[in-house]
């Protein structure tokens, strides 16, 4: 039973293989392990389409917490009154609005799929998310 399978990330086509398995979701969906770049994505086994694991709008869901944390700290600008209360409270939302930003900018497809999606988060993933805060 040889399956094809292209991967959504590198392009790179093999047939299906149990090892490349990492895991199984709902009725026929397996999550497959690239075994040339790694990256993880969703095979249907029903059709055979592969896709990424998180679908391919992820990326709007770190902009969305962005803007959700700068609006909290002009919140709490507008709302609290003492300045150093207000530098204490705001910041956290200032910085992890920051990061929200640069996650949507600069992370790559994959990584937001890994991020956003059901898959499990690779190491790779998380070392670069590390280097670059
Ligand atoms: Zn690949």
């Amino acid at each position: 039973m040889d399956r094809p399978i292209k991967c959504p990330h590198c392009q790179y086509s093999t047939v299906l293989r149990t090892e490349f398995v990492v895991g199984k979701a709902r009725p026929a969906f397996l999550f497959v392990a690239c075994p040339d770049c790694r990256g993880i994505f969703k095979y249907d086994g029903l059709t055979g389409h592969a896709s990424f694991p998180g679908g391919s709008g992820g990326r709007h869901i770190p902009l969305i917490s962005g803007v959700l944390s700068f609006t909290a700290a002009v919140a709490l600008v507008l709302i609290v009154r003492p300045p150093w209360l207000v530098a204490i409270l705001a910041t956290p939302f200032l910085i992890f609005g920051v990061m929200s930003f640069r996650t949507a900018l600069s992370a790559s497809q994959r990584e937001i799929s890994e991020l956003t999606g059901m898959a499990p988060v690779t190491e790779e993933t998380l070392k670069k998310l590390e280097d670059r805060f």
